[in-house]
């Protein structure tokens, strides 16, 4: 049997004449940048995340790049994060000139753990940034206490999370500003890269918009440096078709997600911890194992698709090294970085293939 991590063709398959119908419409209309298709997406984004406002942007990495500048976030300034993230996070951090600090996660949800930020905040931090990551957001309310108490922004990089809850409150809602990716991995997919900015806060709202098109307003008079930062129409139509189906979706991934839960219940596999606080949405479901190398090994061996995310740290990464951190300084970071696997957890997977992924792991630890 070959199970992949996803099948991105079984679901297109479902929807593909609907996502032609949409795309085409574009093209006849020759709206090829804006326009009404990622006006209506964007109405229909915020109200998903019980938000206000949202801004589209060509990526989840732009849409938290234009948060940070909008945010005025650039050389000077600190931004503290998790290091157990995709690389992303970081990386829009810096781009802006401002620093990341780090802060370790919480080794059951591999969230950043809120009880070690507050020895993290000096009088340079302007923004706390947690990962909502593998489909879990972190522990918000701790956070938001102290972004009060400081005076910080708070940017919910929620590209894994979009409509994830939190004692009931929608990723991206919580703070200044959440951030989605529509990668084609991604809960809602798109068919390219595609990003959104949530928020409930209109002055920002105001400053992502024009900041997206090169901070200019009216046209070619620009009071901000900006980017293009623009979501593409096609995107949007072909993501407004899949919007319907996401809860669906998501369901079948929770569903995916307790059958592994009771098929490694009382074995060496520890299996996703998710708070009573939360809902998952499962865009990754990731088992800690030991020797989890050889685990992957023995798993692309069978034709079975898995993943490490994330091999190394960001406090670890090469190109971080001018930050100072040493191998240590993460210790549940880089801990998790050696044990984690991501099994396949999308929508349409079987039982057979679940039962194969299991057995497959179970008899090569025995
Ligand atoms: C996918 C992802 C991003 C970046 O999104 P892109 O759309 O690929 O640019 C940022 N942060 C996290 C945690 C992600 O998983």
């Amino acid at each position: 049997m070959e199970v992949p991590l996803l099948d991105l063709k079984a679901q297109y398959a479902t929807i593909k004449d609907e996502v032609l119908a949409a795309v085409s419409e574009v093209l006849e209309s020759q709206r090829c940048i804006g326009g009404p298709k990622v006006a209506e997406f964007e109405e229909k984004i915020a109200a998903i995340s019980d938000c206000r406002f949202a801004v589209g942007a060509s990526s989840g990495t732009d849409a938290i790049l234009n948060s940070l500048m909008s945010l005025d976030i650039g050389a000077g300034d600190e931004v503290i994060t998790t290091p157990f993230t995709f690389f992303a996070t970081i990386g829009c951090i810096c781009r802006t000139g401002a620093k990341p600090v780090f802060v370790d996660i919480n080794p059951k949800t591999f969230n950043i753990n809120p009880e070690l930020i507050e020895s993290a905040v000096t009088e340079k931090t302007k923004a706390i940034m947690p990962v909502h990551l593998y489909g879990q957001m972190a522990d918000m309310d701790p956070i938001i206490e102290i972004a009060k108490k400081h005076d910080l922004s708070v940017i919910e990089d929620a590209a894994q999370s979009i409509t994830s809850t939190y004692k009931d409150r929608k990723a991206g809602s919580i703070g200044t500003a959440g951030c989605f990716s529509f990668f084609p991995s991604k809960n809602l997919g798109g068919i390219g890269d595609g990003g959104m900015i949530v928020t409930n806060d209109e002055q920002l709202y105001e400053r992502l918009f024009i900041m997206r098109n090169h901070g200019s307003k009216p046209k070619y008079y620009h009071r901000h440096i900006g980017g293009n930062f623009r979501l593409d129409p096609i995107q949007a139509s072909a993501l407004l078709i899949k919007l319907p189906h996401l809860d669906k979706w998501s369901e079948a991934r929770r569903r995916n997600a307790a059958n592994y839960d009771k098929k490694f219940s009382g074995t060496v596999v520890q299996t996703p911890y998710i708070s009573p606080d939360c809902v998952s949405i499962f865009n990754q479901y990731v088992i800690r194992v030991p020797r989890r190398d050889e685990v992957v090994a023995h798993l692309r061996e069978n034709n079975i698709g898995c993943e490490v995310y994330y091999p190394i740290p960001a406090h670890l990464q090469e190109c971080f090294k001018y930050l100072g951190y040493k191998e240590g300084d993460m210790p549940e970071s880089e801990k998790a970085a050696k044990e984690v696997i991501a099994l396949p957890v999308y929508p349409e997977l079987t039982d057979e293939m679940k039962d194969y992924v299991v057995e497959a792991i179970l008899s090569f630890l025995k």
